[in-house]
């Protein structure tokens, strides 16, 4: 895996020919880009396209979401062998909006987890805490509940693959991001998490990426940090130049 990473998630939008479009025109910016991973997670329509377009690029696949069944009577669902079949290489799970508009439970996103690892495809999975946990101090408490449901029996193995990404819920989309200092504490968790649950070596490996209101004016404070190894993009991925500024100040600052 590469030492930092930078994701794209585009929640709803872009068709298959602006998505097309996008990719044709960062594989072209990013030639220079050695030491970054970069992935992008489109809607389900343009991954297909997506693929022959980036095959001879460094970029990664993702999908948005997955179910956990394998097949069947699961309307508008996708499943890992579909997203395995477009070359996705991630699946985020565990989305904010996926916990909070769609009610997926800790439950839920335990059994997508395990399928994700059964099926070969690295999980980045999304931890964070609402505004109302954050005021009554039980960030932590919250961060801690999201990580131990989901890695519940996960082996070390299947551990060493994943992504993890704290997102709190109060910084997506909203212009709100947290203070270097903020991620950086509740990245440190998580890698406390790690190293108790498994070793220090499988925690200063795992990429622990920090999403929320991620922009070009604040991504230089936020990956200067500890524990900050890249970031997971929401609106700022939606036009190249944006989101390629990102990686370049990633980039740089590996360099
Ligand atoms: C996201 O959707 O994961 C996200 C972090 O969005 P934004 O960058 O727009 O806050």
């Amino acid at each position: 895996m590469s030492e930092k990473i930078v994701a794209a998630n585009w929640k709803m939008n872009k068709d298959v020919v602006e998505s097309a479009e996008f990719a044709k025109e960062l594989s072209k910016k990013i030639l220079n880009v050695k030491k970054t991973g970069v992935i992008l997670s489109p809607p389900y329509t343009s991954l297909f396209n997506m693929n022959e377009i980036l095959k001879d690029t460094i970029v990664s696949l993702s999908g948005q979401n997955m179910h956990f069944e394998d097949a069947g009577a699961f309307t508008a669902e996708i499943s890992a062998k579909m997203l395995n079949s477009v070359n996705c290489e991630y699946v985020i799970l565990g989305h904010s909006e996926r916990r909070h508009v769609f009610n997926e439970s800790d439950e839920t996103i335990k059994k997508k987890i395990d399928k994700a690892f059964a099926s070969g495809l690295k999980p980045i999975l999304c931890v964070g805490e609402k505004l109302e946990e954050r005021k009554s101090e039980n960030t932590a408490q919250r961060l801690e509940t999201q990580y131990t449901s989901a890695f519940e029996g996960v082996s070390e193995e299947d551990f060493s693959k994943c992504i993890i990404a704290y997102e709190p819920v109060w910084a997506i989309g909203t212009g709100e991001t947290a203070t270097p200092e903020q991620a950086d504490e509740a990245h440190l968790l998580i890698r406390k998490l790690t190293e108790e649950k498994y070793d220090k070596e499988l925690a200063n490996d795992l990429k622990i990426l920090y999403g929320g209101s991620v922009k070009p004016h604040n991504a230089q404070e936020l990956i200067e940090t500890e524990n900050i190894d890249g970031f997971l993009v929401g609106g700022a991925s939606l036009q190249v130049q944006s989101f390629y500024e990102i990686i370049e100040i990633v980039e740089n600052y590996l360099t």
